[in-house]
């Protein structure tokens, strides 16, 4: 999720959405139906409370803002991933800790809801045996995750509840410098992690919770790789090579996160410069609300995001300006260290890579360069999946 800066990224996803003659075609999609393929960054729970909505229910980027639902995880053969649990950033004091971790429960339990409606669809995994049992089973897997670790407040034994509620992997901060560390869009207050952001490090480790360093300042990212007794991952990042902007990771940190085994998973935001008119700020701010409207808000939104996506387009990047980053991060990194993360729901999507249904081009794209079956499927899937596994260990 991008919210201040981030919100932006949801506008991407909108602007994008137009024809649909980027539809993959039949003969693209054999290789990639038959990998396991995982998304690090789902920001779709935000969707999950909205009136008249359902998970289960078929939509297009025509008559809906949602990126993905289960018909179309079933469509662009997403097998399932993270399913976030987002905080908004808010004030440093006991009240503003206490609201967060209320929030947090709730939509940790939301999800848990949501997904066990559907129990023959999909189904909670906790662990990487867990997500291979379940695609051999069929169902689609529901890893959870939490982007910003503010809800914890100064009180890091509340990790081992989330741990419990099924949280997999977290990040220590968002688009704003919080009580663990600088964010890559905030104060540089604690020049990397705060002293309570190093013991949360090692909670992490001790439970086994995948560290997400996206969102992270630089000096936060090398002091999370430099602590981390394991492998740790960025959940939905792009590069800084593509685009010059402090959320992305330049060559050098990449290396150094593969020479630790860890992974980055390719995100489709801030390929470009945002054009972030008022306007869209506007919608944006409506959109983080759109669980809480009646259906009638909710279409009258969508129709004015719609309308401005014509007008005043968020990006300039599409899905040529993404695989050349994606191309470019497996050079500098290796294909052990490439994972997926697109931020759907959460900003992410561009033209021609507009809602999952695009993954299919994504996997015929890297066929076409050259990587091979076991290469692609790594990225889509194994490398989180051995990093999932190696935590703890
Ligand atoms: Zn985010």
């Amino acid at each position: 999720m991008l919210k201040p800066v981030s919100i932006l990224l949801a506008a991407a996803t909108l602007a994008a959405c137009s024809t649909g003659d980027d539809k993959p075609k039949p003969s693209e999609a054999p290789l990639h139906s038959r990998m396991l393929v995982l998304d690090t960054h789902l920001d779709t729970p935000l969707h999950f409370e909205r009136a008249g909505w359902s998970f289960a229910d078929r939509h297009t980027l025509a008559d809906d803002m949602v990126q993905l639902d289960i018909p179309r995880m079933k469509d662009g053969h997403l097998d399932g991933g993270f399913f976030v649990i987002y905080t908004e950033q808010g004030p440093l004091t006991a009240k503003g800790y206490a609201d967060a971790l209320a929030f947090a429960r709730g939509r940790s339990d939301l999800i848990d809801r949501t997904i066990a409606k559907y129990p023959d669809a999909i189904a909670p995994a906790r662990t990487a045996a867990d997500a291979e049992r379940l695609t051999r089973a069929g169902k689609l897997v529901a890893f959870k995750s939490m982007e910003n670790s503010y809800p914890l407040g100064e009180d890091l034994a509340l990790l081992e509840e989330f741990y419990r509620k099924g949280v997999r992997m977290a990040g220590p901060v968002h688009s704003r410098t919080n009580q663990l560390a600088d964010s890559a869009t905030g104060e540089a207050r604690w020049k990397g992690l705060s002293p309570l952001g190093k013991q949360w490090v090692a909670e992490m480790n001790r439970l086994g919770i995948v560290i997400d360093a996206s969102h992270s300042s630089d000096a936060a990212f090398d002091q999370l790789l430099e602590l981390s007794k394991y492998p740790i991952i960025l959940s939905h990042s792009s590069l800084r090579s593509a685009y010059d902007h402090p959320r992305n990771l330049d060559d050098a940190r990449l290396k150094a996160l593969a020479a630790k085994g860890g992974a980055m998973c390719i995100s489709t935001v801030f390929l470009s410069e945002m054009n972030m008119t008022p306007a869209r700020g506007e919608l944006f701010g409506q959109y983080e609300r759109i669980g809480t409207m009646t259906r009638a808000e909710q279409a009258e939104l969508h129709r004015k995001w719609r309308e401005l996506d014509k007008r005043e387009p968020l990006w300039a990047a599409d899905f040529e300006d993404y695989m050349k980053m994606v191309l470019r991060a497996i050079e500098v990194a290796g294909p052990d260290h490439i994972c997926f993360g697109a931020d759907w729901d959460g900003g992410g999507g561009l033209k021609g890579i507009e809602d999952i249904t695009a993954l299919p081009k994504v996997t015929a794209r890297l066929k076409a360069a050259g990587h091979s079956d076991a290469d692609i499927e790594k990225m889509w899937s194994g490398n989180v999946l051995r990093i999932l596994a190696a935590q703890g260990k």
